[in-house]
């Protein structure tokens, strides 16, 4: 249906959660010619969610969490251009990275996140041994349902190319992103994996054909160079002008139904609202759902969170090894203690120099099965700067430290999500007509699935006003 003629200036959309998806869901709502009233509620006393960023080491922003999102899904790129930030976008200055693997190794070139995309690929990289080459080697020859069928991407990995490449490549590409563990991780989670293993025959023949495609040109990566809260700033300063009321420090505790409408119980304060969309993380938003539905609130509790920690130091310059000249490194599952990637922040971004010249770093601790937010502050930079020292044989001495914990901040997609989200959105349309959902907790976790997340619930709710 068309929603462009329709007047929806009597309707009422409150959005739940002002992250990126709700701020994204206001921003497509009342880009609309007519729109409804949008009112956004959120618990925090900021808006942005887990996209953050402060001053450091002298810098006027630094990121404590996300620094970088892919270009190629548009939703980011053009909600930047709607914003005004276009021409404020920057790309990282270098593209190569490293493994950890008893010693620093480029990532090879010709995969598609660890997915080998020839023969030269297993051979070139130190990282497998001779019999883990063998191995990788055969799955061109292997029959094309083996690893299909399931939705476990560890277990199609490791049966198409044996346990390193799955333990030394796939795993730290794909669990530094989502701070998951590949055996417990839905296929559907990584779409470019799922794209390779939607193809029959050769996984290393797929892979080869999605690396040719790349299209030439263009980075991969963009930031503000403000920092990402620099996006999160202008989309709310964009919907505010619109006339959007943005609540801070309003939890909402319970929604329940008033004739076709709905009331959202924030403590002190309610609402009534024409339609929602519920832009919180899954398990945040499964306890206010329970008088609603107990079902869907099951449902939503279902989706579990990993927790990591994110530490920001800075390494003189003359302790930095010269010839780690790429953007950081990966550690392969079997060899984590507590560190599982870091940034080399200065290398990465141009914009990130110190007036003293100094490396910043950003150093990942825990994810999905290995929590560390637990620990105090002073044990989880020790743990950190003694990993560095194994990794990188340097004793860092740092000069500014900022450490962050982002607890149960990233949904965690167990084999069945998808088909999860599909039963939880068909059965909202059946039993909570005009509530919507959108965010990292259901169809993609990165910073563009989010967007386009909310544009889809954006549309549903425009449908539901106008029907
Ligand atoms: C450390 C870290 C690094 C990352 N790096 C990258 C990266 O480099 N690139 C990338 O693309 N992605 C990255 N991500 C992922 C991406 O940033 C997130 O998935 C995305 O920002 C989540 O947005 P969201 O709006 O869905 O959720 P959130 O940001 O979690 O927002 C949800 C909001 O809902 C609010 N809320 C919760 N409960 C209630 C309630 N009861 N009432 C009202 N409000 C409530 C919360 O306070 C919060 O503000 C990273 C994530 C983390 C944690």
């Amino acid at each position: 249906m068309s929603t462009n003629a329709v007047h929806f200036g009597d309707k009422h959309v409150v959005v739940v959660g002002a992250g990126i998806a709700g701020l994204a869901t206001a921003h497509h709502l009342l880009k609309q010619p007519n729109p409804p009233r949008v009112t956004i509620v959120e618990s925090n006393d900021r808006v942005g969610g887990v996209i953050h960023a402060s001053p450091f080491a002298g810098l006027h922003s630094v990121d404590e969490s996300a620094d970088a999102f892919l270009t190629r899904t548009p939703a980011a790129m053009s909600l930047a251009a709607d914003v005004g930030l276009d021409h404020q976008l920057t790309s990282p200055a270098r593209s190569h990275a490293y493994i950890w693997s008893n010693g620093i190794h480029p990532i090879p070139h010709n995969m598609v996140l660890g997915v080998p995309g020839s023969l030269s690929s297993i051979w070139q990289t130190p990282v497998l041994s001779i019999p883990g080459k063998m191995r990788a080697s055969l799955e061109q020859l292997i029959p094309s349902p083996v690893g299909r069928g399931h939705d476990n991407m560890g277990k199609a990995i490791r049966s198409r190319f044996g346990a390193q490449v799955l333990e030394r490549l796939v795993d730290p590409l794909v669990g530094s992103i989502y701070a998951t563990d590949t055996d417990h991780f839905s296929v559907q989670g990584m779409p470019q994996v799922a794209e390779l293993l939607a193809q029959r025959g050769s996984l290393t023949r797929a892979s080869h054909r999605a690396i040719q495609r790349r299209t030439e040109g263009g980075p991969i990566f963009a930031t503000p160079l403000g920092g990402m809260s620099a996006l999160t700033s202008a989309v709310h300063h964009s919907i505010v002008e619109r006339g959007c009321e943005v609540l801070l420090s309003s939890p909402v505790n319970e929604i329940s139904r008033n004739g076709k409408s709905y009331v959202l119980n924030c403590g002190a304060s309610s609402f009534d609202a024409d339609a929602i969309v519920l832009a919180t993380p899954a398990k945040h938003t499964a306890p206010f759902m329970q008088t609603l539905d107990a079902d869907i609130a099951a449902q939503f509790a279902h989706v579990e969170h990993a927790s990591v920690v994110m530490i920001a130091l800075t390494v003189p310059r003359s302790q930095w090894p010269q010839h780690l000249t790429g953007t950081g490194y990966l550690v392969p599952k079997p060899m984590q203690t507590a560190v599982t990637a870091v940034s080399f922040g200065s290398n990465k971004w141009a914009h990130w120099q110190t007036k003293d010249n100094d490396m910043i770093l950003r150093v990942s601790l825990g994810r999905d099965g290995m929590p560390m937010h637990h620990l105090d502050d002073e044990r989880l930079l020790a743990l950190a700067l003694a990993d560095l020292q194994w990794h990188l044989g340097i004793e860092v001495q740092p000069t500014h430290v900022r450490l962050t914990r982002w607890v149960e901040s990233f949904p965690q997609y167990r084999p069945g999500h998808s088909e999860r989200i599909d039963w939880l959105e068909r059965t909202l349309g059946a039993v909570a007509p005009g509530i919507a959902i959108a965010g990292a907790s259901y169809r993609g976790i990165g910073i563009p699935a989010c967007i386009a997340s909310a544009q889809h619930a954006a549309s549903q709710t425009l449908n539901a006003l106008g029907s």
